[in-house]
């Protein structure tokens, strides 16, 4: 997936950030790793009696707010660097949003369009039973990620509360189904929020989103979510990419229909009235909004300078290296960072967790608008401060979240 260690691009970006800010080195060094990793390899019953061992991960990044945070991802390409990359970016994007967490990441190398249903659901239990005796509702609290959904949350949810005696926890795991106690408006929370900030950052740049154009790589549940709420502001959407292909209208692609022509031909790319495009056309295309949903490391020193977007909106992890990211901010462009960008999807897993808590669940609407106030006022906050340090969006997000940070673990007494 990756030639560039995305652990080094996270270090990096946090290194710049605790030199802006002078940084004690003791809490640089400290946020540098994760405070703990585990890595398990564990045994699955195939559906032909077989036996496969798998290997997965879990990183907790820093716990000095609160329980570790965030998703796990099933995919061939998982590693240790891979999960411990995302479990830093977890902490500070629950800094920017200000929830009470600090960062958390879990992998499984497997790829899982190849597993039955059952094999998928003994593979789910049989991670979450490795790793048990390091989450918990108020340890550390796992979510979707890439390649893992509702349902995988909810065989996740059984599995530990099985591990504890039989005693339900709904609170181990947030986007569970809400039947299992997830919360409304989690599904689509990540692709809501990001088309929050993108209004948000139109504002600023007068870009008017009813004549504005659109461009998404990744048409998984934060792109396709992005491209139905970027549609409904009235932007047109020109260009969808997939891990099998992509298509490209000049006057639009309905995100609804293209939704169910996928659910009825299992792939986008032979949507009618669209000609093919590649990832390499994608990112150079004309358009205002740019907005990489897949995976880390889309965007680099190869493509930066030809990327003609007005505003890079990062739904996906990292999708951007440092050295893209000062191409950008040279040709003037302006990236929302996925700290900021994509935390949407965190922001409601911790309204769901706190509603599990509570026992009592929210409309969705007071989800939605609990959610847009968070989304306004981060947005606003990191933007004031990168107007006030004259620094990009990601420079100041990272300077916001750290000094929150910092004052934590120093009143904790580790620095
Ligand atoms: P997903 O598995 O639902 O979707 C990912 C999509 O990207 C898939 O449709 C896949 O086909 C596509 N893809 C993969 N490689 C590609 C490539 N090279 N070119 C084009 N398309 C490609 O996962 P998701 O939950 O939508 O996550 C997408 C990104 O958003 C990840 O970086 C994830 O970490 C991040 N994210 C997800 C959430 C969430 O709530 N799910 C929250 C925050 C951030």
């Amino acid at each position: 997936m990756q030639e560039i260690s995305p652990l080094a691009v996270a270090q990096q970006q946090l290194d710049m950030a605790a030199e802006k800010l002078n940084l004690d080195p003791n809490i640089h060094a400290l946020l540098r790793e994760p405070a703990r990793v585990m890595e398990v390899n564990f045994p699955v019953r195939m559906d032909d009696g077989s036996v496969k061992v798998f290997k997965g991960y879990r990183a907790q990044h820093n716990n000095a707010i609160g329980p570790a945070k965030g998703g796990i991802r099933f995919h061939p390409q998982v590693t240790m660097e891979e999960v411990k990359a995302l479990s830093m970016w977890m902490t500070f994007k629950c800094g920017v949003l200000g929830l009470p967490y600090g960062g958390g990441k879990g992998g499984v190398v497997v790829d899982p369009t190849t597993l039955s249903r059952s094999e998928l659901e003994r593979l789910s239990r049989a991670y979450i039973g490795a790793i048990a005796a390091i989450i918990g509702p108020e340890q550390d609290i796992p979510a979707p990620d890439v390649n893992t959904n509702p349902q995988i949350m909810a065989w996740m949810m059984d599995e530990f509360s099985k591990y504890k005696g039989g005693v339900t926890y709904p609170g181990v795991v947030t986007g569970k189904p809400i039947i299992n106690g997830g919360s409304l408006g989690r599904s689509e929370a990540t692709g809501r929020g990001c088309v929050i900030i993108i209004r948000e950052a139109a504002k600023r740049l007068g870009i008017d989103l009813h004549k504005a154009t659109a461009v998404i790589q990744g048409f998984g549940n934060v792109g396709s979510a992005t491209a139905r709420f970027l549609a409904k502001e009235g932007v047109k959407i020109i260009a969808i990419m997939e891990i099998d292909g992509g298509i490209y209208n000049q006057d639009g692609i309905d995100p609804e229909e293209l939704l169910a022509y996928r659910a009825k031909n299992g792939t986008i790319t032979s949507y009618p009235g669209t000609r093919p495009i590649d990832n390499e056309e994608l990112f150079t295309l004309e358009c205002d909004i740019l907005v990489p949903a897949a995976l880390e490391n889309q965007i680099t020193a190869a493509n930066a300078d030809r990327i003609k977007a007005k505003l890079i909106a990062e739904a996906a992890n990292g999708p951007t290296t440092p050295e893209a990211d000062e191409i950008l901010m040279k040709k003037g462009r302006f990236l929302t960072p996925d700290i900021l960008t994509n935390a949407g999807g965190v922001t409601v897993s911790y309204f769901e967790w706190v509603q599990n808590f509570m026992h009592y669940y929210w409309t969705a609407d007071e989800v939605n608008s609990r959610l847009e106030q968070k989304m306004v006022e981060a947005f606003a906050c990191i933007y004031q401060m990168s107007q006030e340090y004259k620094v990009g969006m990601r420079m100041a997000a990272y300077m916001f979240s750290l000094a929150r940070l910092a004052e934590a673990i120093q009143s904790r007494g580790w620095a």
